[in-house]
């Protein structure tokens, strides 16, 4: 019966035997993140109960939302969830790189400059800050930027840091995801390591963390370990693959405040900004989120293992602890990446027809493949995988709204590599 279902997606029978044996050694592997994660579903619903979230919040306004209870509840739950005195969660904030830029432009004046103590933060984000010159970037604002690389182990450059610091430096941005990078992810721990640091030099700094694929990873968040900005997409874990759009800042009531300010208009805040009917998947989508992103981190050490397996290198090894939904796979040419990209998308249930090619997408420095047959657009907590299109040829793997989805469609990217003789089974 299996059998058949898969040879129904042309899978080969020794691609599913490959799968059949990593599949069997992932289970060992797996307890810890069931546990999180029926952790996770009990932080999100006690802090549905906590916020008094009824029948009412689930409705719709418009004009100017004033008194918009539903988005107000949404913006309490996720202050409790990201533990932070306040929220910001709307569909307004449009992406993950919108709700950064905000908290950044609402928090930073001309004159202050920002520290990455974690090496260059993700490529949208260069254009945010003006790394890479663009329009309207905070650098044209008067904002500086210094960036301290991470050692070759990987660890935080202590000495760098303290150095980086100056009177100027008003706020620290910690990428806690590897990005389009081949770096571990770093673990809430680790983070509240570096924020103690900074804040023994200055406690004035303002700490954000982007927190992007890593929530509901772990049983704490970064606010749990002194973040006073925590910011993400959800479009990408807490939408639960339903939310249809939006981001959150969460953290210290004020500067959340500043970022309303920014977002909407000085005077206005978080005061205005009707919710249009995105309160029902927000919240829904925040219910099933703890569960998705189990589901996913199931695709990605299945994916660690079956690769591992024929010998590509990979990040996180399949037993290492995960700090974010993200599996890198480094495939070594451009041909191997795009096809197993091309496999992915084979696998989706949206245009599973289309074969994604590479192109120069906005925000990014050289041109990039992204397989996403998602029911939202670009949601890459459906199942994506992407990579630019620069040598050593690295796919991002991440997300998958079942873990039979994932599995399928991870079984047709080393099906598309098989068939096309570039990986000899
Ligand atoms: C995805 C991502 C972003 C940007 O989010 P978008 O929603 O794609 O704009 C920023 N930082 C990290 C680490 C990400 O993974």
């Amino acid at each position: 019966m299996k059998q058949t279902i898969m040879e129904q997606f042309s899978i080969s029978p020794q691609v599913i035997a490959l799968g059949e044996m990593a599949e069997e050694k992932m289970k060992p592997l797996l307890k810890e993140q069931e546990e999180i994660n029926e952790y996770n579903h009990y932080k999100v619903l006690h802090a549905m109960q906590q916020a008094g979230l009824s029948d009412a919040h689930l409705l719709p306004t418009t004009g100017y939302g004033y008194n918009d209870l539903g988005r107000d509840t949404i913006e309490e739950i996720y202050a409790t969830i990201f533990s932070g005195e306040a929220g910001l969660c709307r569909p307004q904030i449009i992406s993950g790189t919108h709700a950064l830029a905000v908290a950044l432009f609402g928090n930073l004046r001309p004159g202050d400059e920002i520290l990455s103590p974690v090496g260059a933060p993700y490529d949208t984000l260069q254009g945010v800050i003006g790394i890479r010159p663009s329009k309207g970037s905070l650098r044209e604002y008067g904002i500086s930027y210094h960036q301290v690389e991470l050692l070759p182990d990987g660890e935080f450059d202590w000495d760098g840091i303290a150095n980086g610091i100056n009177s100027r430096t008003k706020l620290v941005t910690i990428q806690r995801s590897k990005g389009y990078c081949w770096r571990e992810s770093f673990s809430v721990k680790k983070i509240g390591e570096l924020i103690s640091f900074v804040k023994r030099l200055n406690p004035q700094i303002i700490c954000m963390v982007d927190n992007c694929y890593g929530e509901f990873v772990e049983e704490i968040e970064p606010g749990d370990v002194g973040a006073d900005l925590t910011v993400g997409s959800l479009i990408k874990n807490p939408g639960g693959g339903i939310a249809p759009i939006g981001g959150y800042i969460v953290g210290k009531k004020e500067y959340v405040e500043n970022a309303a300010f920014r977002l909407t208009a000085p005077g206005v805040g978080m005061e205005a900004g009707a919710t249009l009917g995105t309160n029902l998947p927000f919240l829904q989508g925040l219910y099933f989120a703890p569960h998705v992103v189990k589901s996913s981190i199931k695709g990605a050490v299945f994916a660690s293992l079956l690769f591992s397996g024929v010998d590509f290198p990979v990040l996180p090894k399949p037993e290492e602890k995960r700090a974010d939904i993200v599996q890198a796979i480094s495939f070594g040419s451009a041909e191997k990446l795009i096809a197993f990209c091309q496999g992915i998308q084979s696998g989706s249930p949206v245009d599973s027809f289309v074969k994604p090619e590479p192109w120069a997408m906005p925000g990014y420095d050289c041109q990039v493949i992204m397989a996403a047959g998602g029911f939202i657009q670009g949601s890459s907590i459906e199942l994506s995988a992407d990579g630019p299109l620069k040598p050593p040829y690295i796919a991002y793997l991440q997300g998958g709204l079942s873990w039979p989805y994932a599995k399928l469609g991870i079984l047709k990217g080393v099906q598309a590599l098989h068939a096309k003789g570039l990986l000899p089974l």
